[in-house]
C-alpha cells in the first residue's frame, strides 16, 4: 500500500507549524488516547491534535484520512509530524478543530426549536456525499457512528464532518487469498459470496441507514419505541431485520424516508442500497420538498439511553467487519486447544 502522506520531524523547528499551548485542552478521549487542542504558530489558530502509536494499523488509519481529506464533510487532516516520548515513536495528526460537537447532541441542545425532516435530509445529504467520496475512492470508513459525526462550529453555521478513520479499509486490494474460513463468523453473508468491495462498503450503507432512523425519531431502531435498550435480543433483532416505525412519531414521516430506510437496513448485505442508489432515492433528490412538520427527535432523543445504544452498534459495527488478515489458522505451537495441550503433555513425558 505504502504511506502516501508524508511525515515531518516533530522537532524540527522549521516545519513544525504547531504548538500545544500548556496546560493542555484536552478534546475527546477515544480508544487510542487522547485529541488535544494546538495552535498554529504563526496565525494563532487552533487545531486538534491526536496522537498515536507509530504502529502499521495508525500509518493505515492516516493514510486513508490525509486521501480523504479535502472533502467539504471529512474532518481535514493538514499535517502528520513524528516524535518519540520515552522511546515510543508516535505519529502526531494536526486536524481541523470541530467546536461543535456530535451529531445528536447538537439536535438535543435546541430545545424548543423544531426539528423537521426537511433539515434530517439536509444532514443526511452532506453525510451521504463525505460516504460517496470514500466509496468513489474505494475506501470503506466502516465505523460510521453519532461519535464520529462532528459540527465545526456551534450555530447555523457549522458543518457536519465524518472522522475517525481507525477501522477504515481499501476495498480494492486483494486480500490473502487460502486462509481458513470457517474458523469465523461473519455477520450475515460471507464476504467472498459478495466480495470484498461490496461487504465493506456495505457496512456503512447500515449505518447511514441508523443514523437516518435516530435523526427522523430520536431512538434507534432495533430498540424499543422510547430508547430503552432490548440488549439480550438485539443482536437477533438486526439479524432478522425486526424493526417497526411505531406511531404516533413515524406518522408524520413521508413514505419516501421509510422506503429508503427499509433499503438500507436490510439484513442481507447483497441486498442493500449501495451510496450511488441512496444519492438517486427519491428522498435525497427532493430535499425542498419534503415535509416542514416537526419531528419527535429532540423530545426523544433525551430519553434514549446513549451509552447502551452507542455500545450496542459499537458491537454491531464490529461483528460486521470481518478482515481476513485478522484470521489466521494457529500453528501447534501457538494453539491452546486443551486436548492438544494434554497431547503435548503426554508427548514430554512418553521416552
Ligand atoms: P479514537 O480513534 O481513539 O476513538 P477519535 O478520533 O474518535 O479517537 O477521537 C476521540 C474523541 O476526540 C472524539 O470522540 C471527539 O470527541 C474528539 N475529537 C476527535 N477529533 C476531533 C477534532 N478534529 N476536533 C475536536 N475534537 C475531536
Amino acid at each position: 500500500m505504502g504511506n502516501s502522506f508524508s511525515v515531518k520531524p516533530h522537532k524540527d523547528k522549521t516545519t513544525k507549524k504547531v504548538t500545544v499551548v500548556p496546560p493542555p485542552k484536552i478534546l475527546g478521549v477515544g480508544i487510542n488516547g487522547k485529541v488535544v487542542e494546538c495552535e498554529h504558530r504563526a496565525t494563532g489558530e487552533k487545531y486538534a491534535l491526536k496522537v498515536l502509536r507509530d504502529v502499521p494499523k495508525a500509518r493505515r488509519e492516516i493514510e486513508l484520512h490525509v486521501a480523504a481529506s479535502g472533502h467539504a464533510h471529512i474532518v481535514a487532516v493538514l499535517d502528520v509530524y513524528e516524535n518519540a516520548y520515552n522511546d515510543v515513536q508516535c505519529l502526531l495528526v494536526v486536524m481541523e478543530k470541530m467546536e461543535g460537537g456530535e451529531l445528536f447532541a447538537r439536535i438535543q441542545e435546541r430545545g424548543g426549536t423544531a426539528f423537521t425532516e426537511r433539515e434530517a435530509a439536509h444532514i443526511m445529504r452532506d453525510i451521504c456525499g463525505a460516504v460517496a467520496h470514500l466509496h468513489s475512492m474505494n475506501i470503506a470508513h466502516r465505523d460510521i457512528k453519532p461519535e464520529n459525526l462532528l459540527y465545526t462550529e456551534a450555530g447555523s453555521r457549522g458543518q457536519i464532518k465524518l472522522t475517525d478513520f481507525g477501522f477504515a479499509k481499501r476495498t480494492n486490494e486483494s486480500e490473502p487469498q487460502g486462509l481458513a474460513t470457517a474458523c469465523f463468523t461473519p455477520y450475515y453473508c460471507a464476504p467472498e459470496v459478495l466480495g470484498s468491495e461490496k461487504y465493506d462498503k456495505s457496512c456503512d450503507l447500515w449505518s447511514i441507514g441508523v443514523v437516518m432512523y435516530i435523526l427522523l425519531c430520536g431512538y434507534p431502531p432495533f430498540f424499543s419505541a422510547h430508547g430503552l435498550p432490548m440488549s439480550p435480543g438485539m443482536k437477533s433483532r438486526i439479524k432478522s431485520g425486526h424493526y417497526t416505525f411505531p406511531s404516533p412519531e413515524w406518522d408524520c414521516v413521508s413514505q419516501a424516508a421509510k422506503d429508503l430506510i427499509t433499503k438500507l437496513l436490510k439484513t442481507d448485505p447483497a441486498e442493500r442500497y449501495t451510496i450511488d442508489q441512496v444519492m438517486a432515492h427519491k428522498w435525497t433528490q427532493t430535499l425542498t420538498r419534503l415535509p416542514d412538520t416537526p419531528l419527535a427527535t429532540a423530545v426523544n432523543l433525551e430519553k434514549t439511553e446513549w451509552p447502551e445504544m452507542q455500545d450496542e452498534m459499537e458491537k454491531t459495527l464490529a461483528s460486521m467487519r470481518v478482515d481476513k488478515e485478522d484470521i489466521h489458522i494457529k500453528s501447534l505451537a501457538e494453539s491452546k486447544n486443551r486436548l492438544l495441550e494434554k497431547r503435548k503433555a503426554a508427548a514430554k513425558v512418553d521416552p
